[in-house]
């Protein structure tokens, strides 16, 4: 199996619920390793621009002002299979159909606090690594 790296943010509510400890435990007893990361206020034209595929979507808006709401905590993550396992331990994304035990299951409130993003495929992860991080700044 390829080792590869995808993007995971702790949105604004996990954050708020101090739950990102507990969080980064289910990545690393996981296999999931962190390679950069960094807590950030986005800005509003941050925030859109990396939802811009959702620019259509009745609740991009929403969805917009729901990740400014406060600080979110972003990271690379690097591991066998990574985009797969890491979309497997958060969950679906409403939480109410979330497999129990999954980090949207425990830690998320609705479909739109849903407390954390992860990318979908290995093409769409190496763009939002590169949205938030200089290769620089990942560590090797
Ligand atoms: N979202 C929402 N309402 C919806 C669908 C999605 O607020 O009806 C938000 C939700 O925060 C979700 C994000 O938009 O995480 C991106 O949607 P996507 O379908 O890509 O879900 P994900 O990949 O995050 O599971």
């Amino acid at each position: 199996m390829a080792i590869e790296r995808t993007l995971s943010i702790i949105k604004p509510d996990a954050v708020a619920k101090n739950v990102i400890g507990k969080i980064y435990d289910r990545f690393e007893s996981n296999g999931l390793k962190i390679v950069a990361a960094q807590m950030k206020q986005l800005s509003r034209a941050e925030a859109e621009g990396f939802y811009a595929v959702h620019k259509e979507r009745p609740f991009f808006n929403d969805l917009v002002s729901f990740m400014i709401s406060g600080p979110v905590m972003i990271q690379v993550l690097e591991g066998e299979n990574a985009v797969l396992k890491h979309r497997d331990l958060m969950g679906a994304t409403d939480p109410k159909k979330a497999e129990p035990g999954t980090i949207r299951a425990d830690f998320a409130e609705s479909i739109d606090a849903n407390a954390v993003h992860g990318s979908d495929s290995l093409e769409n992860a190496a763009i939002e690594i590169a949205y938030f991080f200089a290769a620089s700044q990942i560590a090797r």
